[in-house]
Order: structure tokens, then sequence, then C-alpha cells
């Protein structure tokens, strides 16, 4: 089924939504999708369907044809807008948002399941789905151990401690996790964290792991009651690829999603399903428009695999999407364009800036040592083969006869850092140009999103609210303006929970 059906499915059931979240909402939808788009608010949402208007033919700025190239997400009846801040700054990490709509409770930035003095541990609205006889079922395009996917059954005092977050996985019961593999299945990941063999302690606890393509698609046909499904291929620090680097023999993340729905489905109580698309984070910290917009198009589609379901159970399927924070600062507009947009220059982007940074840029290096050349005499312009040109140009799209005199500068700068320095950018104005990013990397996806009209303003996460988007019996409560620490409430309280947040454990 298309996108664009697909919202027209979401679209034409909301007056019929509207009436059963009045007759049902207290009695709690029988199957509950949690979809969690990491770093994702209203820029990544806007930008990701001015792309979509630009590469189905028509205009980004056309407002008949961005119209007909919403989100499925933007299918859901109901919209709020969540604050979402944590105890010590305005700009939570994922760890402290994670525990805000899934414990209820705000914590300081790194720490899971915990109390800022991390002193008491909480329990997670996951925990009361299965109290109130749901199966969970998680799914992450990140690492299983990772602090949102976490947040749901861990709590460690540093998201870091990845190997004692996937011990506490396999004591939860919980019946399905799938996408990325584990950080650190086979001891600590580091200071303070456990030693557990993973793969033994999820045997031990009835655990099947599945690591291929072909296993993991017949769970569709032969569910698993305790399975944990892992990407075939593992890109960087044990995440699925980015959406555009998936080759093919990969699950995506709409199929792990449906996967999760086969296996949990037929259970009489229903089933709580959590999606994190956890790289759209990734590809914004890097200032990477064009990976995290093929991110973003990728959790849609897991989006729009719920929405099916909710189209066959509408009585009884809720479908919440929403994002932890923003992040990168993105921009709809800059200071080159002004109040222009050419995301046709998107486009030309064939790879993720990680997918460059690992193969073609360290194979240009490999190919070209500095040997005894300075800064000075290190220049794209006077290459001689053309080759870092070359790259530009069929990797981004950027031309370089046809760039102008700033870009080239910032380019031959990078390029001359890149090549002599690596990517330390321990000077302020080199920490400010790159982040922690490979200099000649980021220059290159800095200018394509330039161009485009897309502007940044950080590496890190920001403050901004996010939109949270709900539809299906329930979904009422999420109307409004609230706190990230409400979600969880919400959610509680959709469950069939009467009292308050956070539960000690
Ligand atoms: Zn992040």
């Amino acid at each position: 089924m298309n996108r664009r059906r697909m919202h027209g499915v979401m679209a034409a059931g909301c007056a019929g939504a509207l009436a059963l979240a009045a007759a049902t909402a207290e009695a709690g939808p029988k199957y509950v999708f949690f979809f969690l788009g990491d770093g994702m608010s209203a820029s990544q949402i806007q930008a990701t369907e001015a792309y979509l208007a630009k590469v189905n033919g028509g205009s980004e700025t056309d407002p008949n044809v961005l119209a007909m190239n919403r989100l499925t997400m933007h299918g859901g009846a109901y919209l709020g807008m969540q604050t979402t801040y944590d105890d010590g700054s305005l700009c939570t990490d994922s760890a402290s948002a994670g525990t805000a709509f899934a414990c209820g409770t705000k914590t300081k930035n790194g720490v899971i399941g915990m109390n800022t003095g991390c002193t008491t541990s909480y329990y997670s609205v996951a925990h009361a789905a299965q109290h109130f006889g749901k199966k969970v079922g998680i799914v992450t395009s990140v690492s299983l151990d990772h602090a949102t996917p976490a947040s749901y059954w861990a709590s460690v005092p540093s998201r870091n401690h990845m190997n004692n977050i996937a011990y506490q996985f396999t004591r939860t019961g919980f019946n399905f996790l799938g996408g990325g593999g584990f950080a650190s299945p086979t001891g600590p990941k580091t200071t303070g964290d456990t030693s557990y063999n993973i793969w033994n302690e999820l045997a031990s606890q009835g655990y099947t792991v599945l690591s291929n393509r072909t296993d993991i698609m017949a769970l569709s046909a032969t569910p698993m009651d305790k399975v944990v499904c892992i990407n075939p291929w593992l890109q960087d620090s044990a995440a699925m690829p980015y959406a555009i680097d998936t080759p093919t023999g990969n699950v995506t993340l709409a199929e792990m999603t449906q996967v999760a729905i086969d296996c949990l489905k037929g259970h009489p109580g229903g089933f709580f399903i959590v999606v994190e698309g956890g790289k759209i984070d990734w590809a914004c910290h890097a200032n990477d428009a064009v990976a995290a917009i093929k991110d973003m198009l990728a959790f849609d589609s897991a989006v729009a695999v719920a929405a099916d379901f909710w189209a066959q159970y509408p009585d009884d399927t809720l479908v919440i999407v929403t994002g932890d924070h923003e992040t990168g600062g993105m921009a709809i507009g800059n200071a080159r364009l002004g109040y222009g947009a050419n995301y046709a220059v998107l486009t030309n982007q064939i790879c993720s800036f990680q997918y460059f940074g690992a193969n073609q840029w360290p194979a240009y290096k490999a190919n070209n040592p500095t040997n005894g050349q300075t800064m000075a005499t290190m220049n794209i312009e006077d290459e001689a083969d053309g080759e870092a040109k070359a790259l530009f140009e069929t990797c981004f799209g950027l031309v370089w006869t046809n760039l102008n005199a700033f870009d080239k500068e910032r380019l031959e700068n990078a390029y001359d850092k890149s090549l002599k320095l690596g990517s330390p950018n321990t000077a302020l104005e080199d920490s400010i140009l790159y982040g922690g990013y490979d200099p000649m990397v980021v220059t290159l996806t800095h200018i394509v999103n330039e161009q485009a009209g897309i502007g940044w303003t950080s590496y890190a996460h920001t403050g901004q609210p996010v939109p949270v988007i709900a539809h299906g019996p329930g979904a009422w409560r999420f109307g409004g303006f609230y706190d990230n620490t409400d979600i969880a409430k919400k959610i509680a309280a959709i469950l069939g929970y009467t009292g308050t947040l956070p539960v000690a454990k």
C-alpha cells in the first residue's frame, strides 16, 4: 500500500475514531503502538514532506503538492505538543527523555529508569502493559541496548552500562525485541558496567535469537513467544544501517514492525509495541539532512504498517507517534536562501555521511598520502587527476565548477584538516565548524544542505517542543500542550493503571 493511500486510510477513519474514543476510551484499546522518532520534531517532519513533494514531481513549496505528500503519521486525528527538558538541561538526552515518557518522571542526562540521584528505580509503561495482560514488543533501528528501548525495562545510572541494560532485558519476560544488535554482549561497555554473556542469559530465559532475513521474516507465519531479532548487517555501533545505505537482504524497520505484530497479535490480551526510528537522531547530529530524511521515510513506513493494522482493527488499535527531542537545530530555511528552497539538490546524494566517511573517503585518503606536503600545498583545485572533485560530484552531487568561492574555500580548509589532522577538532573554530565529525565529510553535507535551504545550529539536541500525533481509541488524551512525563501518565491510564507515576521497583 503506498504512502498516499495510507494517509487516506487513517484520515478517512477520523470521524469514526472520534466517536469511538468517547465511547470506549476508558476500556482501553487492545493494541497500542508507540512510535518514537529519535531526534524528530516539526523540522524533520516538514523537511521530509518537502522532499517527498520534490521527488514526486512537484515543488517543495506548492501547497497542493505538499498536501498530496503528507506522511502517514499525519493521518492521526489528534495532535499535541510536548516539552522535553530534563532535570538539569533545557536540551534533554535520549536517556532522560526515555525515562520521562516511559516511566513518567524527570531525571538527569544519561540516567535511565532512575531518579536524578540514582537511588530509586522505576517501572515503565511496558511493565504496566505486561502487568495488565498485554504482550510487549520493542523495535529499534539502533542497538537493542540503546537509551530509548532501554527506558522500557532498565534502571541504570549510566546509559553506557549497555551490558547491564541487555542483562536486565533478559529478566523482563517481554516477548519481542528486534532491530540492531547488542553493543556489548559479552563484557562491560564501560567502567561500572556488568559482565554477563548476554547470549547465554537470553538462552537461559527461553529467548531465541535470529539474525538472518529468512528466519526473521518466517516469524510472520510461525510466531515465537520470546524472540530477539537482529538485522543481518549492523553498520555502526551495532545499529541497523541508515535507510539510504541499506543493502538488499536486510530487514527494514517496517518489516521488523510487521514481524513484531505477527508474533504478538494472537494474544487475547493484545499488545504494546514500541518502535524507535533511532538514526534520524544520528543523522541530525551529523547535520546530514538526506540521511535523516531517508530514515524519516523508513520510520513513517513503519507507522504505515501500524496504520494498516489500525484499518483492520479500528475499534481496538491506538497509534501514537512522537519524538524524544529535536536534534541538530534543523531549520526549514537558512541565511543562504532566505525564503527560498531547492530540495532538488538533495536528490543527488547517494549515501550517508557515515557510509562516505567509512568507505569512499578513507579509500581516497589511502590513495592520496600527504607525504611531505603542507596544508598550504594541498589543494583540491590543483589536484591533477581531479579525484576529490569527482567524489564530491558522484556522492553528493556537488559539481566543483558550479561552487562559489566561499564553498570552495570551506572545502579546501576542510580537506587540509581532514588529510593532515583527522578530526580532533580541538580548536574552538574547528569544533564549531565540524563538531566531532571528519571536517571533509561534514562540510560536504553542510554545503548540500545550505544549497537546499536547510539550516543547522547544533551537533547536539535542542530544546524545541515536539509534536505528538495519535489515532484510535484513547487518542483524545494526546491533544493539547503538556510535558514529556505526561506521555507516560496518559499511556499508563490507557493501559488501565489508575495510580500515579513514577512507580518504584
Ligand atoms: Zn542524539
